[in-house]
Protein backbone atom coordinates (compact mmCIF):
# COMPACT_ATOMS: atom_id res chain seq x y z
CA UNK A 1 0.00 0.00 0.00
CA UNK A 2 1.27 3.28 -1.57
CA UNK A 3 0.21 5.99 1.15
CA UNK A 4 1.63 8.82 -0.19
CA UNK A 5 0.53 7.73 -3.65
CA UNK A 6 -2.84 7.37 -2.03
CA UNK A 7 -2.84 11.14 -0.33
CA UNK A 8 -1.12 13.02 -3.66
CA UNK A 9 -3.57 11.80 -5.81
CA UNK A 10 -7.19 11.91 -3.49
CA UNK A 11 -5.77 16.01 -3.54
CA UNK A 12 -5.09 15.91 -7.16
CA UNK A 13 -9.41 15.22 -7.26
CA UNK A 14 -9.90 18.28 -4.64
CA UNK A 15 -10.58 15.99 -1.75
CA UNK A 16 -8.56 17.51 1.57
CA UNK A 17 -6.70 14.70 2.92
CA UNK A 18 -5.41 14.28 7.16
CA UNK A 19 -3.65 11.03 8.54
CA UNK A 20 -3.39 9.86 11.89
CA UNK A 21 -1.34 7.20 13.30
CA UNK A 22 -4.41 5.96 15.50
CA UNK A 23 -7.84 5.90 15.69
CA UNK A 24 -7.86 7.95 19.13
CA UNK A 25 -5.62 10.98 17.75
CA UNK A 26 -8.23 10.91 14.63
CA UNK A 27 -11.31 11.13 17.01
CA UNK A 28 -9.75 13.74 18.72
CA UNK A 29 -9.25 16.23 15.56
CA UNK A 30 -12.47 15.50 14.30
CA UNK A 31 -13.68 16.60 17.60
CA UNK A 32 -11.88 19.80 18.01
CA UNK A 33 -13.33 20.26 14.02
CA UNK A 34 -16.80 20.40 14.45
CA UNK A 35 -18.56 22.38 16.77
CA UNK A 36 -22.13 23.80 17.79
CA UNK A 37 -22.90 22.41 14.10
CA UNK A 38 -25.92 19.45 13.03
CA UNK A 39 -24.05 16.21 12.14
CA UNK A 40 -25.05 13.74 10.54
CA UNK A 41 -23.83 10.24 10.21
CA UNK A 42 -24.02 7.31 7.44
CA UNK A 43 -23.82 3.70 8.79
CA UNK A 44 -20.23 3.41 9.74
CA UNK A 45 -18.36 1.04 11.94
CA UNK A 46 -15.24 2.49 11.60
CA UNK A 47 -17.03 5.66 13.15
CA UNK A 48 -18.72 3.45 15.99
CA UNK A 49 -15.93 2.00 17.25
CA UNK A 50 -13.81 5.09 17.23
CA UNK A 51 -16.97 6.30 19.50
CA UNK A 52 -16.92 9.90 17.33
CA UNK A 53 -20.67 10.22 17.77
CA UNK A 54 -20.40 10.47 21.45
CA UNK A 55 -17.65 12.29 21.26
CA UNK A 56 -19.78 14.95 18.68
CA UNK A 57 -22.64 14.62 20.48
CA UNK A 58 -21.26 16.41 23.58
CA UNK A 59 -21.60 19.66 21.61
CA UNK A 60 -23.37 19.16 18.36
CA UNK A 61 -27.01 18.28 17.52
CA UNK A 62 -26.29 14.54 16.54
CA UNK A 63 -28.43 12.50 14.14
CA UNK A 64 -27.03 9.04 14.29
CA UNK A 65 -28.27 5.84 12.96
CA UNK A 66 -26.05 3.26 13.88
CA UNK A 67 -27.18 0.62 15.57
CA UNK A 68 -30.98 1.34 15.04
CA UNK A 69 -32.71 -1.34 14.33
CA UNK A 70 -36.63 -0.81 14.72
CA UNK A 71 -37.05 0.69 10.86
CA UNK A 72 -39.17 3.70 11.46
CA UNK A 73 -37.32 4.87 13.50
CA UNK A 74 -33.63 4.48 11.53
CA UNK A 75 -35.94 6.02 8.68
CA UNK A 76 -36.56 8.91 10.36
CA UNK A 77 -33.24 9.52 11.77
CA UNK A 78 -31.38 8.77 8.72
CA UNK A 79 -33.98 11.41 6.98
CA UNK A 80 -32.56 13.91 9.46
CA UNK A 81 -28.88 13.28 8.61
CA UNK A 82 -29.47 14.60 5.16
CA UNK A 83 -29.34 17.85 5.84
CA UNK A 84 -27.51 18.83 8.34
CA UNK A 85 -24.10 21.07 8.17
CA UNK A 86 -21.91 18.05 8.94
CA UNK A 87 -22.11 14.53 7.32
CA UNK A 88 -19.31 11.61 8.37
CA UNK A 89 -19.04 8.20 7.00
CA UNK A 90 -16.86 5.52 6.06
CA UNK A 91 -16.39 4.06 2.50
CA UNK A 92 -15.79 0.37 1.57
CA UNK A 93 -12.68 1.26 -0.79
CA UNK A 94 -9.91 3.66 -1.65
CA UNK A 95 -7.61 3.35 -4.68
CA UNK A 96 -3.65 4.73 -4.39
CA UNK A 97 -5.14 6.26 -7.75
CA UNK A 98 -7.39 8.76 -5.96
CA UNK A 99 -11.04 7.34 -5.70
CA UNK A 100 -13.05 6.16 -3.16
CA UNK A 101 -15.98 3.50 -3.29
CA UNK A 102 -19.06 3.37 -1.29
CA UNK A 103 -21.72 0.05 -1.02
CA UNK A 104 -24.90 0.61 0.38
CA UNK A 105 -28.48 -1.06 1.05
CA UNK A 106 -30.85 1.78 1.98
CA UNK A 107 -28.62 4.55 0.38
CA UNK A 108 -29.04 6.97 3.07
CA UNK A 109 -24.81 6.89 3.84
CA UNK A 110 -24.31 7.28 -0.38
CA UNK A 111 -27.23 9.71 -0.67
CA UNK A 112 -25.64 11.82 2.58
CA UNK A 113 -22.32 11.74 1.32
CA UNK A 114 -22.48 13.48 -1.99
CA UNK A 115 -25.09 16.37 -0.82
CA UNK A 116 -26.49 18.76 1.09
CA UNK A 117 -23.63 19.69 3.89
CA UNK A 118 -21.03 22.33 4.17
CA UNK A 119 -18.44 19.64 5.02
CA UNK A 120 -18.27 15.76 4.56
CA UNK A 121 -15.79 13.40 6.45
CA UNK A 122 -15.21 10.17 4.76
CA UNK A 123 -13.10 8.30 7.35
CA UNK A 124 -11.04 4.92 7.00
CA UNK A 125 -8.38 3.28 7.91
CA UNK A 126 -5.44 2.92 5.59
CA UNK A 127 -6.16 -0.93 5.42
CA UNK A 128 -9.05 0.01 2.87
CA UNK A 129 -6.45 1.12 0.26
CA UNK A 130 -5.87 -0.76 -3.00
CA UNK A 131 -4.00 -0.38 -5.95
CA UNK A 132 -6.54 0.42 -8.29
CA UNK A 133 -10.04 1.59 -8.72
CA UNK A 134 -11.12 -1.92 -9.63
CA UNK A 135 -9.25 -3.81 -7.18
CA UNK A 136 -11.38 -0.81 -4.55
CA UNK A 137 -14.29 -1.88 -5.95
CA UNK A 138 -13.46 -5.51 -5.91
CA UNK A 139 -13.40 -4.71 -2.09
CA UNK A 140 -16.27 -3.52 -1.42
CA UNK A 141 -17.74 -6.37 -3.03
CA UNK A 142 -15.85 -9.09 -1.43
CA UNK A 143 -14.49 -7.86 1.29
CA UNK A 144 -16.55 -5.18 3.37
CA UNK A 145 -20.47 -6.08 1.97
CA UNK A 146 -19.71 -9.59 3.25
CA UNK A 147 -18.25 -8.74 6.40
CA UNK A 148 -21.10 -6.37 7.05
CA UNK A 149 -23.95 -9.14 6.04
CA UNK A 150 -22.34 -11.83 8.69
CA UNK A 151 -21.99 -9.13 11.66
CA UNK A 152 -25.80 -8.43 10.74
CA UNK A 153 -26.08 -12.05 10.96
CA UNK A 154 -28.14 -11.78 7.25
CA UNK A 155 -28.99 -14.81 4.89
CA UNK A 156 -27.48 -13.80 2.07
CA UNK A 157 -24.64 -16.53 0.30
CA UNK A 158 -21.45 -14.23 0.99
CA UNK A 159 -22.50 -14.12 4.59
CA UNK A 160 -21.21 -18.00 4.55
CA UNK A 161 -18.42 -17.48 2.39
CA UNK A 162 -16.56 -14.27 2.00
CA UNK A 163 -17.24 -13.82 -1.70
CA UNK A 164 -20.08 -11.78 -3.53
CA UNK A 165 -22.37 -13.96 -5.36
CA UNK A 166 -24.35 -11.00 -6.85
CA UNK A 167 -26.95 -12.21 -4.91
CA UNK A 168 -31.23 -11.57 -5.00
CA UNK A 169 -31.84 -12.51 -1.22
CA UNK A 170 -34.33 -10.61 0.60
CA UNK A 171 -31.43 -9.15 2.98
CA UNK A 172 -29.20 -8.11 -0.21
CA UNK A 173 -27.17 -5.11 1.37
CA UNK A 174 -25.89 -4.42 -2.00
CA UNK A 175 -28.26 -1.95 -3.53
CA UNK A 176 -25.98 1.05 -4.75
CA UNK A 177 -22.56 2.32 -5.49
CA UNK A 178 -20.80 5.28 -5.55
CA UNK A 179 -17.76 6.03 -7.24
CA UNK A 180 -15.96 9.94 -5.71
CA UNK A 181 -14.15 10.32 -8.10
CA UNK A 182 -13.88 14.02 -7.33
CA UNK A 183 -14.69 16.53 -5.06
CA UNK A 184 -18.47 17.70 -5.58
CA UNK A 185 -19.17 21.23 -6.36
CA UNK A 186 -19.89 23.60 -3.47
CA UNK A 187 -19.24 20.88 -0.58
CA UNK A 188 -15.96 20.75 1.22
CA UNK A 189 -14.75 16.91 1.62
CA UNK A 190 -12.12 15.83 3.84
CA UNK A 191 -10.44 11.99 3.97
CA UNK A 192 -9.15 11.24 7.47
CA UNK A 193 -7.28 8.72 6.74
CA UNK A 194 -6.48 6.12 9.66
CA UNK A 195 -3.43 4.36 10.02
CA UNK A 196 -5.23 1.50 12.78
CA UNK A 197 -6.96 -1.56 11.51
CA UNK A 198 -10.98 0.02 11.56
CA UNK A 199 -14.23 -1.03 10.05
CA UNK A 200 -14.75 -3.56 7.17
S1 LIG B 1 -24.78 -8.80 -3.67
FE1 LIG B 1 -25.50 -10.35 -2.18
S2 LIG B 1 -23.85 -11.89 -2.18
FE2 LIG B 1 -22.98 -10.03 -3.05
S3 LIG B 1 -22.02 -9.02 -1.30
FE3 LIG B 1 -24.09 -8.12 -1.60
S4 LIG B 1 -25.40 -9.27 -0.20
FE4 LIG B 1 -23.51 -10.46 -0.47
Amino acid sequence: MDLEKTIQNLRKNEFEVSYFETAAEAAAYLDSRIDGKTVGFGDSETLRVMGVPELLATHNTVYNPIGVHDDDEFDDIAKKTQLTDVFLTSVNGISETGEMVNIDGTGNRVAGSIFGHEKVYMVASTKKIEPTLEEAIFRARNVAAPTNTKKFGYATPCAKTGKCYDCHAPRRICNVMAIYMQKMNGMDVEVVLVGEELGF
